[in-house]
Formats: structure tokens, C-alpha cells, sequence
């Protein structure tokens, strides 16, 4: 039993009345999809599509109402182009999170990053796993196979990659003078909140805004025409990770794990979280494998070595690569110059290339998916 009122939170959305509108919203028939779950509110605003922009102040307008009731901590409104339900006032709760329940309802309506053939998430259960390191050694290795390779810092909580690609500085305007042009490292073209904001300036970002980052960041961004791009999602599996999946069309996502048994608990919750959204696992990583010493090059099994594998057999995910715990590699991906590029010819760069070479097979394997296409909301 919810502790919120349905009933107050309609009459909260009585008060907005969009401009030049003779009916509030609700009573004009405007929000479905009212979805109050404990002390989270997510509902969804009818707009035609041309008007979405001019909407997103009555989006605002409404989360703010809802906001400031009683006992509501979490407010999620989208705005949508098609009716997803009835009206509210008649539809019945369901018993998905706000945020699931609103993305779920948008329409897929303006095709965002074209030119894209594929894109691929890497993704992991908890930071500090090595997720981003991963993401630019395996975009890198994806460049050096010969395929066109973008990198998108979705990361936006903590965008390391300018770092790690050793890219800094403001994107230029693209040609067409409408859109920001990528940076480009080692024949990648990257985007990054990373480059428009200060690294060590705290961002706090409420849900809406990190999905309407990570669309401008693929719409307004002149990628071109790309083989792959490689995402950079935030750590974690909670509900922006879980809209985002939603939202760009994946063609899969790589899992990054480091073997203990409680990063591996983590894991579970990713692999569960693409599967809930359709999402193909291309395969876990083992990060952080094993040591090699890099004197006498004994190895050492620091955590209980093979978990990640044990743990993709279990859930019956492909394992992908391991990559070993090494100071080189942090060295490197920390100075801008990943292994992959920096000093191909080590094992841990081969490590990352086997991990490039598998996902190529695997996207190639999956049924090529269409154009991207991604949701304004
Ligand atoms: P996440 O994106 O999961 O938060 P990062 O990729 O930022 O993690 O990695 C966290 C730190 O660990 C970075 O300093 C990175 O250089 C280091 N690191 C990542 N993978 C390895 C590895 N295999 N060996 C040594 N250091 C690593």
C-alpha cells in the first residue's frame, strides 16, 4: 500500500495548466501512465511531437508540483508523442518503477546518430571495476581492427575518458554549424560531458537530465558515419542506467567485473538489468584477473581468480576476456595513452584486442539491428 495518494497527486497536476491551454493537464487528458510506487512518482504528458520543446517547462511545472507533496522523494515526468494509456484517473497502478513505466511509454520518435551501426554498452554492477578503462582500450581496439569507432562518455558522473584518451579541450563546432564536432583520439572520435565541464567540478544530475545529456551527446554531436560507438555507461543498475538502456538502441552490452565474489553479486544485477530491457549481453570481462609481477613476472591470483568466468557459465553469458591487474595499465590509461595503442605488442593489450575481436564476432553473429533510434523525452 502506497504511502502517496494518487488522488493528491492528480490534483497537484490540476494546478498546471500549460500556456495559451484553456484545461489543466489532467483534465485536458494529458497525463497517463501514473505510476506511484512507495515514495517514487512517474507519470507520462501527451504532446504532439512538434511541440516537445515548448512542453518541457509544463514537464518541469508538473515534477516540481508532484515534488512538493508530502512523503514523495522521486519524481519522474516524460513527455511523450503517443498515447500510452488512457487518460489518468482511470488507469490502475502497475508494479514497475516510475521511471521504467514512463521511458517504457515513450514513443520512438526522432532518430538520433544515424550514421551508426552498432552501439555497445560497457557497463558494471559497481564502480572502480576498470569499466571505463575497458571502454577506451576496447574502442581503441576496435579502431585498430579497421572499423570506424566512436566512444561516448555516458559516464557523466564521473567522465574519465578525456583523461584516459588524453583529450582536453572544448569540441569544436561541427561544419554544418548546428551540431559539436568529437574529439578524436587514436582514430576515435570521443564525447564527453568531461570536455564541457571541469573534471573535478561536482555534477549533481537528477535522472531527466542525465538521459537528456546522453541524447544531446548523441544527437547534437556530428559522429558521422560509424562502424560502432562504444558507450560508457555510469557504474550501477538503478533506474538512469536502466532508462538509458531503454533508450539508445544497444545491439549489446559488455559487462566489466573484477573476480571477488561481491563485485560478481553486481554483476547478476547487470546482466538481469539488460535482460529485463531486451538488451543482448555480448559477454562479461574479467578485470583485475590476476597479477604478473612485473620483476620476475610470477603470477599471483589476488582475488579468487575466475570468478567472472565461473559466473557468466552460471548465467549463461559468453566471457569475453581477462585482463590482468597490472600498473602499466593503470599507468597508461591514466596518462592518456591505453595499452592498446601505447604498447600493442604486451599481453595486456592483447588481452583487450582478443576482448575487440570478440565483440566484433559477436555483433556480427547478432542480427544486425536497424538504424538507431532514440527517444526525445
Ligand atoms: P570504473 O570506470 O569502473 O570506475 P576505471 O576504469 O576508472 O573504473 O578504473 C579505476 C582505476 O583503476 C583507474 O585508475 C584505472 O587506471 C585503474 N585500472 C583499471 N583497470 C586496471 C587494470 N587492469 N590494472 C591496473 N589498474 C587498472
Amino acid at each position: 500500500m502506497s504511502a502517496i495518494d494518487r488522488e493528491a497527486v492528480l490534483a497537484a497536476l490540476r494546478r498546471i495548466r500549460p500556456p495559451d491551454a484553456e484545461q489543466d493537464i489532467v483534465t485536458a487528458g494529458l497525463v497517463t501512465g501514473l505510476v506511484v510506487k512507495d515514495s517514487n512518482v512517474g507519470f507520462a504528458i501527451e504532446v504532439a511531437p512538434e511541440e516537445g520543446e515548448a512542453f518541457e517547462p509544463v514537464r518541469k511545472a508538473a515534477e516540481a508540483a508532484v515534488r512538493e507533496l508530502a512523503g514523495v522523494t522521486s519524481v519522474t515526468a516524460v513527455l511523450t508523442a503517443e498515447r500510452a494509456g488512457p487518460p489518468e484517473g482511470a488507469a490502475p497502478s502497475r508494479p514497475t518503477s516510475p521511471s521504467q513505466e514512463a521511458a517504457a511509454q515513450a514513443p520512438r520518435q526522432r532518430p538520433l546518430a544515424e550514421g551508426v551501426g552498432a552501439i555497445v554498452a560497457v557497463a558494471s554492477g559497481k564502480g572502480g571495476v576498470g569499466k571505463s578503462t575497458t571502454a577506451v582500450n576496447l574502442a581503441m581496439g576496435l579502431a585498430r581492427l579497421g572499423l570506424r569507432t566512436g566512444l561516448l562518455d555516458a559516464d557523466i558522473y564521473g567522465p574519465s575518458l578525456p583523461r584516459m584518451a588524453g583529450l582536453s579541450g572544448r569540441p569544436p563546432a561541427a561544419p554544418d554549424g548546428q551540431k559539436l564536432a568529437p574529439l578524436v583520439a587514436h582514430d576515435v572520435k570521443v564525447m564527453s560531458m568531461g570536455f564541457l565541464v571541469d573534471e573535478d567540478a561536482p555534477m549533481i544530475w537528477r535522472g531527466p537530465m542525465v538521459q537528456s545529456a546522453i541524447q544531446q551527446m548523441l544527437g547534437d554531436v556530428a559522429w558521422g558515419e560509424l562502424d560502432v560507438m562504444v558507450v560508457d555507461l555510469p557504474p550501477g543498475t538503478g533506474d538512469a542506467q536502466l532508462t538509458m538502456a531503454q533508450r539508445v538502441p544497444l545491439a549489446g552490452a559488455v559487462i566489466v567485473s573484477t573476480p571477488q565474489d561481491i563485485a560478481l553479486l553486481d554483476v547478476k544485477k547487470a546482466v538481469n538489468m539488460f535482460r529485463k530491457v531486451d538488451v543482448p549481453i555480448l559477454g562479461i570481462v574479467e578485470n583485475m584477473s590476476y597479477f604478473c609481477c612485473p620483476n620476475c613476472g610470477h603470477r599471483t591470483d589476488i582475488f579468487a581468480y575466475g570468478g567472472a568466468r565461473t559466473t557468466a557459465a552460471a548465467m549463461e553469458v559468453d566471457f569475453l576476456a581477462e585482463v590482468p591487474l597490472d600498473p602499466v595499465i593503470r599507468e597508461l590509461s591514466d596518462s592518456g595513452r591505453p595499452v592498446v595503442v601505447a604498447d600493442p605488442d604486451t599481453a595486456q593489450a592483447q588481452a583487450y584486442m582478443e576482448l575487440a575481436r570478440n565483440v566484433v564476432d559477436r555483433l556480427e553473429g547478432a542480427e544486425r539491428k536497424p538504424a538507431p533510434r532514440i527517444v526525445y523525452a
